[in-house]
């Protein structure tokens, strides 16, 4: 045990930190460690789990595949399973809402699909310069961690992160700034030093920034002010897509329509890896084999991807969500900042967070998410500082399992 903890605690991720137990198994909403310890999720791998741990629907799929021999790995040839992913995604996702998205698969995590992002938005608009906001997170290789605003992240690097201008997202000292009028002037100044970007790219919710949701009518604006300017809107939706909000894509709620969408994590529907690139057809530029990998699209993610996608629609899982998410703000409103003034929450749909930042007591998010874990469940936190308890469970949980975690997390901001 000690040796494997030694291993672990090397690891420049801190979510062996967090969550310090060997895990063996888990089921829909529940993980057990290896001492047969119930654990109750509120993490979802991170957003990667949206529709549970081994959800019957979607195991029962890929066992069939498997049982039936199917094609593991094929590079990026066509395959029957890639082509059912594709119409499905087509038939539930695409074509009820008119989306005119072409689909690319990137890599096996949502950095590739970001770094291919940029890159195309590069290409398409031939300029170099991308805004991104404060903020925000899009990953941790090279390109996507340029556009990732945390400096201790940056600093891992080790070169400049060049090409990355940062704009203010409206929020703390920002939110009552008008932030959009601030880019625009930028954009109308020949003498600002600052090139027009190619794209600008935004998480309509920042998922690590902290749980900063984004106004319907700020982003409304934003896609205006990229179609005066003539740049390209990209949407990361890897945290915050896949029916986290309670629509399938976050933006939807602003009704606004990006050029390019980022998805990871839960699109795979039971946390295989997989990222895909959406981008409106007239963008279909790149020649074959410019943007290429070993991996761009696991065989095993489209089966399990397909049946989430079939599963989601079918369960209604959509308008479940807003269900959820009354009863959560209703929990968090009447049991829990009703006797604690200083916390603030703010969210969508089943991704919310609990602000500690006015708590003038060091640490408390970090003693209030250990307390949490030893009652048994996991919960993690974001923002700056760490002081935001980021509530993110699978959309899959019941009412009564809800009711369960926020108790306890509840119980731990009593203990702290
Ligand atoms: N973009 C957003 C909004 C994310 O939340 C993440 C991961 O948390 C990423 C990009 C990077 O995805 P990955 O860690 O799979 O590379």
């Amino acid at each position: 045990m000690e040796t494997i903890f030694t291993e672990l605690e090397s690891n420049v991720r801190s979510y062996c930190r967090s969550f310090p137990k060997v895990f063996g198994k888990a089921k829909m909403c529940e993980m057990y460690d290896e001492d047969g310890q119930r654990y109750l999720d509120f993490f979802s791998g991170a957003g990667a789990l949206n529709y549970g741990h081994n959800n019957p629907y979607i195991k029962d799929s890929l066992m069939n595949y498997l049982e039936t021999d199917g094609i593991l790995h094929a590079l990026d040839m066509f395959t029957e399973a890639k082509r059912t992913f594709l119409d499905i995604f087509k038939e539930y996702v695409l074509n009820p809402k008119g989306y005119d998205y072409k689909v690319m698969f990137c890599g096996p995590t949502g950095t590739n699909s970001v770094e291919a992002a940029v890159k195309l938005a590069r290409k398409v608009k031939g300029r170099e310069t991308i805004f991104a906001f404060s903020g925000a997170f899009h990953g941790m290789t090279l390109g996507s961690l340029s556009l990732t605003s945390n400096i201790e992240l940056r600093k891992g690097a080790g070169i400049p992160l060049n090409n990355v201008v940062f704009m203010p997202f409206p929020y703390g000292f920002n939110a009552s700034f008008d932030t959009i009028g601030y880019i625009e002037n930028i954009l109308n100044d020949d003498h600002s030093g600052i090139e027009k970007p190619a794209a600008i790219i935004v998480e309509t919710i920042q998922a690590e920034g902290g749980v900063v949701v984004a106004s319907s009518d700020w982003l409304k604006r934003l896609r205006d002010m990229c179609d005066q300017h003539d740049i390209l809107l990209i949407c990361d939706e890897i945290q915050v897509g896949c029916g986290r909000t309670g629509t399938f894509f976050s933006f939807e709620r602003a009704g606004i329509v990006p050029d390019l969408v980022t998805l990871s994590k839960s699109i795979s529907g039971l946390g295989l890896p997989m990222s895909l690139l959406l981008f409106k057809s007239e963008y279909d530029i790149w020649n074959p084999g410019e943007h290429n990998g070993t991996f761009r699209g696991n065989q095993l993610a489209f089966v399990c991807g397909s049946a989430a996608l079939e599963y989601m629609y079918k369960e209604d899982l959509l308008n479940a969500v807003k269900i959820k998410e009354e009863f959560l703000v209703n929990f968090i409103e009447h049991e829990i900042l009703s006797s604690y003034p200083l916390l603030k929450y703010r969210g969508k749909g089943l991704i919310y967070g609990i602000d500690f930042s006015r708590v003038p007591e060091k640490d408390v998010c970090f003693k209030v998410a250990r307390k949490c874990f030893e009652r048994g469940l996991i919960i993690e936190r974001a923002g700056r500082n760490d002081s935001v308890l980021k509530i993110l469970p699978p959309l899959v949980i019941t009412l009564a399992e809800l009711k369960e975690g926020l108790s306890k997390v509840k119980e731990s901001i009593d203990e702290v």
